[in-house]
Parts: C-alpha cells; sequence; structure tokens
C-alpha cells in the first residue's frame, strides 16, 4: 500500500451509506478529485454497499464484498448508516451493524475527532464566543474494548432480575491508543491530557499505569496530565482552549466526543478517522463525519458537506501519507466558510444559504487552484 501511495495511486472505497450520506460523500469526492488534479495524484474511487442500503440490496448491513474491497483499498470514506425504514427495533439486521462489523474487520481502535471552531461560526455554538477563541483539540477514543465489548450477563435472582457489562481492557489495548495519541499530541502543542476515573474503577488504574508508563519511556517530551472524567466533562466546556490532545476509552470518549462536538456550532462541521496498526508511518483508516444519516434533510441538497470534506483531509494526511493536500483542504474549507458560503445549518443572520454541491464546489475550487488565502489563527497559508 504504502509504495502505491508513495508514487500518488491511491485506491479509495467510498461508502455513501444512507440518507445524506450519498450526498456528502459526492461532496468530498469533488475536493479529493480536484487535490488529485492539481497535485498529480491518481486516485481510484470505486463505490461500495454499506447499511440500509445494503440490506435492500443484498440483505446484510456488511455484504463480504464490501469487506473484501475495503481490505484491498488504501483508505475508506464513509456517510453514514441508518434511518427510519431500518429501525425496527425487533429486527436482528440493523444498518449500524455495516459500521461495527468493518471496524471489526479492519482492525481499527482508535478514533480520532478534531474539534476546532472556526471563529466566524461563534454564532452558531452555544458557548460564549470568548471561551472558543484559540479552542483546538482532538479526542483519541478508544474503540474495541471496554463496557462495550464485555460480557452481558441478565440473571435471575431472589430478588428479581440483575442485569451486568462487564467492562474490561488489557494493558496492550491501552498502550496501542495511547502511541496513536501521543504521536499527535508530538505532531501538535504536545500537550496530552489520558481522562479515567481511576478513583473508583479498576480499568481506570490500569489505563493511568499504562499511560504513565508509556508517556514516560518514550515521549518524554510530551507535557502529560490525567483527568478524572467529571473534571473532564466540566473542563471542556469551562476552559476547551486548554486542551490539546485527550486520550480516553472507549464510553468516556464516546459522551465526551459529542460534548466536544457542541463547541463547534454544527454536527455537520466536524470530521473523524478510526485508526488502525500503521505500517510505514501510515494507519489503515475509515473517514466519516460524526453526523448521522439526517433523514430529515436527506435528499434535499441542503446538508452541509464540511464534515465528509475534512475527513477527507484526514484520509490524505493519516491513510496516504499527504500532509500538504491535507492542509490545503482544511484551508480551502476555511476559506469557504470565513466568505460566508454556508448550508442552512449554519446560516445565523438571515442571509441566503447555500447547497450541498455550491459548498462542495467552492472548496474545490479553492482546493484546486493555488493562491494565498487566510487562516482562522489569522496568519496566511496556501490552498
Ligand atoms: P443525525 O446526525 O443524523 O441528525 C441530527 C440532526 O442534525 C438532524 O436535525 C439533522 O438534520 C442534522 N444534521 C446532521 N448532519 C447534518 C449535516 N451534514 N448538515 C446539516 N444538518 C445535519 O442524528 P439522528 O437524527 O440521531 O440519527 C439519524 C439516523 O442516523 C439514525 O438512523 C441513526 O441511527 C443514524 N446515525 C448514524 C451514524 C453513523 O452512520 N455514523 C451516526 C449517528 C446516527
Amino acid at each position: 500500500m504504502n509504495a502505491a501511495v508513495k508514487r500518488g495511486r491511491a485506491i479509495i472505497a467510498l461508502l455513501p451509506g444512507d440518507g445524506i450520506g450519498p450526498e456528502v460523500v459526492g461532496a468530498a469526492r469533488i475536493v479529493l478529485e480536484a487535490v488529485a488534479k492539481r497535485f498529480g495524484h491518481d486516485f481510484e474511487f470505486e463505490e461500495a454497499l454499506i447499511g440500509g442500503a445494503a440490506i435492500d440490496a443484498a440483505g446484510t448491513a456488511l455484504p463480504a464484498e464490501t469487506v473484501a474491497f475495503c481490505q484491498r483499498a488504501d483508505a475508506v470514506l464513509l456517510g453514514a448508516v441508518g434511518g427510519p425504514k431500518w429501525d425496527d427495533p425487533s429486527s436482528t439486521i440493523r444498518p449500524e451493524q455495516g459500521l461495527l462489523g468493518l471496524r471489526r474487520e479492519l482492525g481499527l481502535f482508535a478514533n480520532i475527532r478534531p474539534v476546532a471552531p472556526h471563529p466566524s461560526l461563534a454564532e452558531a455554538s452555544p458557548l460564549k464566543a470568548d471561551r472558543l477563541t484559540g479552542v483546538d483539540l482532538v479526542v483519541v477514543r478508544e474503540l474495541t474494548g471496554g463496557i462495550y465489548f464485555g460480557a452481558q450477563p441478565l440473571e435471575r435472582t431472589e430478588d428479581g432480575e440483575r442485569a451486568s457489562d462487564i467492562c474490561s481492557y488489557t494493558d496492550r489495548e491501552v498502550e496501542r491508543v495511547v502511541r496513536v495519541a501521543a504521536d499527535l499530541a508530538r505532531a501538535r502543542r504536545r500537550k496530552l491530557t489520558s481522562v479515567d476515573k481511576a478513583n473508583v474503577l479498576e480499568t481506570s488504574r490500569l489505563w493511568r499505569r499504562v499511560v504513565t508508563r508509556v508517556v514516560a519511556e518514550d515521549y518524554p517530551d510530551i507535557e502529560l496530565d490525567h483527568m478524572l472524567v467529571d473534571s473532564c466533562a466540566m473542563r471542556l466546556i469551562q476552559r476547551p482552549a486548554e486542551f490539546d490532545v485527550i486520550v480516553t476509552e472507549n464510553m468516556f470518549g464516546d459522551i465526551l466526543t459529542d460534548e466536544a462536538a457542541v463547541l463547534a456550532g454544527s454536527i455537520g462541521v466536524l470530521p473523524s478517522a478510526s485508526l488502525g496498526a500503521a505500517t510505514g508511518g501510515l494507519r489503515r483508516g475509515l473517514y466519516e463525519p460524526i453526523h448521522g444519516s439526517a433523514p430529515d434533510i436527506a435528499g434535499r441538497g441542503i446538508a452541509n458537506p464540511i464534515g465528509a470534506i475534512l475527513s477527507a483531509a484526514l484520509l490524505l494526511r493519516y491513510s496516504l501519507g499527504l500532509e500538504v493536500e491535507a492542509e490545503v483542504v482544511e484551508l480551502a474549507t476555511h476559506a469557504t466558510i470565513a466568505g460566508g458560503r454556508l448550508t442552512p445549518d449554519l446560516v445565523t443572520n438571515g442571509t441566503r444559504a447555500a447547497t450541498t454541491g455550491a459548498v462542495a464546489e467552492e472548496i474545490a475550487a479553492t482546493a484546486g487552484t493555488a493562491r494565498r488565502i487566510g487562516t482562522p489563527a489569522g496568519t496566511a497559508g496556501y490552498a
């Protein structure tokens, strides 16, 4: 895989999924095509089925061909899965099985969610604008262990029914995700906050010991602090700008990532990456916006494509090793937001909203040509 990418050739699997998934994946593809053209890369795109669309076509949320194709591809870009058509809770075949199954099949264990609210979107956030100044953080969530994957015994006792969810972690599972987070911190402001509940939970005490050891042994240049999850939940709202990289276990990460997402103003602008083991510095990855399939707006051409487009930027960075191209996409996105071309979810002052396609085309046009543009921090860069 790596050699192919270094020559500028890459196979990118597109899994549009359901609802607005096809609209936002289509938008991200336009941007990737513009970047490929500008930098002389040869990206081959191929689509595969997942989620409700796969249930309708093949009777399963994750057809074997989709798994095989994603395993062959250099990276996977996904839209979203699910919708009312497949929502029957009694059904044994459900769209989200596609996503969970694919993460498992690809060995993805670290979910990465960057949050860097754009200054001109401050009004769309429920936080006061001054709290958002300088916010630029990444949450790294462990994805394959903890309480979501432990035994769930349901017993009859003398006092009635008893349900349990077992939370367990091995030191290996903790170590590999901490290394992903520490590598990220090293490439940023070198600050790592490990979040646990070590005053109560044994898994958290193991987590804390492993993080402390790994950072002391291999990342002495990184400033590490430990924070209890309840404190972290408060601090994310009170002083979000103090965070650089946060690393935490599965359930805490599930909750904190949604809380952090609120800072950005719209669920439509946030990207994510689910990463697996590294080969030659590049990681296998599944990239997707954090939002769902938004059935309430699907098919209307008004979905915000920015979460998917910024996910494509993460794909360029982590799975293809194309850092400059990734930055170009991010800068072009910032320029488009600053220029006021916004979908309805971001329009707060009564100005006319743009369509999904218009936003994507503007970002693609900016990313596809070399010109100097401003960044949110007020510095300048080339997009
Ligand atoms: P959702 O994220 O789909 O929508 C929540 C709200 O945000 C809706 O009002 C929607 O219109 C809006 N929204 C979401 N994305 C947007 C975008 N790009 N642009 C503008 N507005 C946007 O969450 P939900 O309504 O709880 O779930 C809908 C379906 O999506 C459910 O079937 C759920 O299971 C599924 N879902 C899938 C994923 C995934 O595929 N990773 C994640 C969450 C939810």
